[in-house]
């Protein structure tokens, strides 16, 4: 069989509406994206036009609405544009928008899916990659909020939401296909407790919010400009926030989900335990032999690229360059190496700040090669998200991964890295680095 490919828009199309919150005009349009791109948002209202990628990492805040940022750039309510594109198979886009938020639209991810209908979604070259649920995952969220995701074949979502007291308990099971979506899923809208949303109307925090855009529960009446579109309108958009949440892992799924009482909150819970089971798959199923020649860098060519030399040289080899972005090197640990003498005696552990000088000296292996010179040196600036899982001890070999995630002109980048020890990630930190001239 044929591998899936990725895909993109055809051609640029956009539509204008009311943001949420501010309620100010706002235009949204979609972009096509080469393979691997991902989606990214791009706000043209800010000076420099700054993308955020739609990644889970990127994640800031999930009340009422899922909000991602980089540096100090948001993007708020991303879940229902990001929804359509995953649900219709846009694999790469950019979404352009000159506000910090899409236009609410009616509430639901209508308007997103005849936007995509109108740019078109064309095949790429490249196949898609998908993250193969293989045992059950659980997350418990607050409020009886819980989700569990099963092996399938397909990505399908079981999905029980029950309102206050139980009233407006409503259950769907489907499959999620492009189909699917555009007929049963797309059109479900927002619905809000009046309870929830009287507060922040009171303190003006959804001045675009209408009956227009949003069904509103009072009691057991249901308050809304058109007739409910479904009798189980609410497990609908339900259904269609999980899928725009879980978009956030950047990668398709397949499993089945079962969620009970979801919100925004559990939901991105679930994309960063998959986003995590991804890292750890990436790097258990990269090969451990240590090939000579292309695209590999023995101790002495590594020693042309870095000034570090013993004992403080981390990396005895480059395994392989993968594009432009990713680079894997190996480091033996050895009874020798000098800071077993005292870290500890009689109980020697590899220190994990020697692991991350690993990854440093290995991101900046990949970072030469991108700059292709030598006459500037990268230094470290600062290291984010470190983590030391497992000890590292004398005789372990510490395979060192390190991927490009951003580059800022040719003076800023970024790189996540982890080390692994027999299949385990035994440390992992997100670096950043300068570039000076040496
Ligand atoms: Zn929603």
């Amino acid at each position: 069989m044929a591998p899936e490919l990725q895909h993109t828009v055809g051609k640029a199309a956009g539509f204008s509406g009311t943001s949420l919150h501010t309620g100010e005009k706002v235009t949204l349009k979609l972009h096509p994206a080469p393979v691997d791109h991902g989606i990214k948002f791009k706000r043209k209202d800010l000076q420099d036009e700054p993308t955020i990628d739609a990644k889970i990492d990127n994640l800031k805040t999930v009340e009422r609405a899922t909000t991602i940022g980089e540096g100090s750039v948001r993007v708020h309510t991303v879940e229902h544009v990001l929804s359509a594109l995953s649900a219709m198979g846009v694999d790469n886009a950019v979404i352009e928008m000159d506000a910090n938020e899409p236009p609410i639209g009616d509430g639901s991810a209508r308007p997103y899916v005849e936007v995509i209908k109108k740019a078109g979604i064309v095949a790429q070259e490249t196949p898609r990659t998908f993250l193969d649920v293989r045992e059950p995952m659980h997350i418990e969220g607050k409020s009886g909020a819980f989700l569990i995701l099963l092996p399938d074949e397909t990505f399908r979502i079981s999905c029980t939401q029950a309102g206050p007291n139980n009233r407006f308990t409503q259950y769907l099971s489907t499959e999620i296909t492009p189909a699917v979506f555009e007929r049963e899923i797309a059109p479900a809208r927002t619905f809000v407790y009046y309870e929830d949303v009287q507060p922040l109307m009171d303190k003006n925090l959804i001045k675009g919010g209408s009956l227009e855009n949003a069904v509103v529960v009072r009691g057991d009446a249901v308050l809304s400009k058109e007739p409910l579109r479904f009798p189980d309108e609410f497990v609908r958009h339900k259904i269609l926030d999980i899928i725009g949440d879980l978009a956030l892992l950047g990668q398709r799924i397949r499993g089945h989900v079962v969620a009970v009482k979801p919100g925004h909150a559990v939901n991105a819970e679930l994309a960063r335990a998959l986003s995590r089971e991804g890292t750890r798959r990436a790097a258990v199923a990269t090969p451990r032999t240590g090939p000579i020649g292309d695209g590999a860098l023995d101790a002495d060519q590594i020693m042309e690229i870095l000034p570090h030399r013993y004992p403080f040289l981390m990396v005895d080899r480059i395994l392989g360059f993968e594009g432009k972005t990713k680079v894997t090197g190996v480091k033996s640990v050895s009874i020798g190496e000098p800071f077993f003498q005292g870290h500890f005696p009689g109980h020697p552990v590899m220190p994990g700040v020697l692991q991350v000088e690993a990854m440093a000296q290995v991101a900046s292996v990949l970072l030469f090669k991108l700059a292709e010179t030598s006459s500037r040196i990268g230094y470290f600036m600062s290291a984010d998200d470190v983590k030391f899982r497992k000890p590292v001890f004398p005789g372990d070999t510490l395979f060192v991964y390190a991927e490009l995630t951003k580059t800022r002109g040719n003076r800023l980048a970024k790189a996540k890295c982890h080390c692994v020890v027999n299949d385990a990630i035994v440390s992992e930190a997100e670096l950043m680095f300068t570039f000076v001239d040496k």
